[in-house]
């Protein structure tokens, strides 16, 4: 009596066996996400509950870690794949390409839905950007990691993990980049980088989260307006080998000295990211040495080492007289990254500023 209470009419006439298959149908329906581990912290492990920033990084593999979450599998069937166990400080171009590659052809899978990155935090904000460079597809892609050891107490990598299912699993997800869940927030990979190295709200972007998971639900407030993965000209499929052009960083401050530029060129760098003061400032004496190093076929971008804000073209320096690039809003990491990767298909000085304004 209670069946047919609630059930509408047409419902009530299906014939059993329908029934069935519509509900296995539902089961069936359920987001198929792949949880893609490197190792980092959110995989570490401590000697004891009191050890949250004393661990070893990139211990717990990919099963016990989707096993460790039971709740992910009532949003989305979680399949596994161990990329690598490391810490993320050892990253290099090789295993970013490598790890771009795995996730370009995930994504091409028809029954994939979603893709899910644990990554250790140090530089997860590069990977993040790097995948939303070169991976061409609208699926979600989320990066997530922890601040504490699985052993610690207040632990933070079940939620952030649950939550990152939550947003891979999402259709409201699609077509907004490469995203980071950290801390109950949304991130673009684009924008976030890490601000505090010893607490749990160490992602945070000048321009704000895009949005928030709550109870294992999207909460959605901005939109990314940069190019990004499906619309980017950058393709990891087009991308051989596995190291891309050399570029370094020299970071700013006062009392310089010329050699650590010198010892860049010296070593075959195509770029230097120049870790500018302020807006990106060049000191007097050092103007001569990025003059000259940029008449050797240099690319001298200037970045900030002040993490918010913007360098604006031709305050400072004279950037249109010495044919210098800016690095935008880009901290020098992802200046770093963006021209590595700028420089597979260029090194005309317009073409790379258009990308800085573009990406
Ligand atoms: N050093 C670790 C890593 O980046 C830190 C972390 O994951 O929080 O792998």
């Amino acid at each position: 009596m209670i069946f047919k209470s609630i059930k509408p009419t047409w419902l009530r006439a299906l014939p059993l066996t329908l029934m069935l298959s519509l509900s296995s149908f539902s089961a069936w329906a359920k987001p198929h996400v792949v949880l893609v581990a490197t190792g980092g912290t959110i995989a570490g492990a401590g000697a004891s509950a009191t050890n949250s920033a004393t661990y070893q990084a990139a211990k717990v593999p990919v099963d016990d870690l989707i096993n460790a979450v039971p709740q992910m599998k009532d949003i989305a069937d979680v399949e596994g794949v161990q990329a690598f166990q490391m810490a993320s400080e050892s990253f290099t171009d090789k295993e970013l390409l490598s790890l771009a590659r795995q996730v370009s052809a995930l994504v091409k899978r028809d029954d994939v839905n979603g893709i899910v990155i644990t990554h250790g935090t140090d530089t997860l904000e590069e990977t993040a950007f790097f995948l939303n460079l070169v991976v061409h597809t609208n699926k979600p892609i989320v990066v997530v990691g922890s601040m504490r050891p699985s052993t610690a107490l207040s632990a933070d990598g079940a939620l952030n993990l649950y939550d990152a299912v939550v947003v891979a699993a999402g259709k409201d997800s699609a077509g907004k980049g490469v995203l980071v869940a950290m801390n109950d927030e949304i991130q673009s990979g684009r924008d976030v980088s890490k601000r505090i190295n010893i607490r749990t709200n160490a992602f945070a972007s000048q321009w704000g989260a895009l949005g928030m998971v709550v109870e294992g639900k999207s909460y959605w407030f901005r939109q990314p307006v940069k190019r990004h993965t499906g619309q980017s000209e950058f393709n990891i499929d087009d991308i051989k080998g596995d190291a891309l052009p050399l570029v370094q960083i020299v970071y700013g401050s006062d009392s310089m000295i010329a050699a650590p530029y010198l010892a860049v060129a010296d070593a075959g760098a195509k770029a230097i990211i120049h870790a500018g003061t302020g807006n990106g400032s060049v000191a007097g004496y050092l103007v001569d040495t990025l003059k000259k190093l940029r008449s050797q076929g240099i690319l001298i971008v200037r970045s900030s080492r002040v993490p918010d804000g913007f360098v604006l073209r031709n305050a400072e320096q004279p950037d249109d007289k010495y044919d210098w690039v800016v690095a935008h809003d880009f901290n020098p990491q992802k200046a770093r990254l963006l021209t590595s990767l700028a420089l597979t298909k260029t090194s005309d000085t317009k073409e790379l500023q258009r990308i800085f304004w573009e990406y």
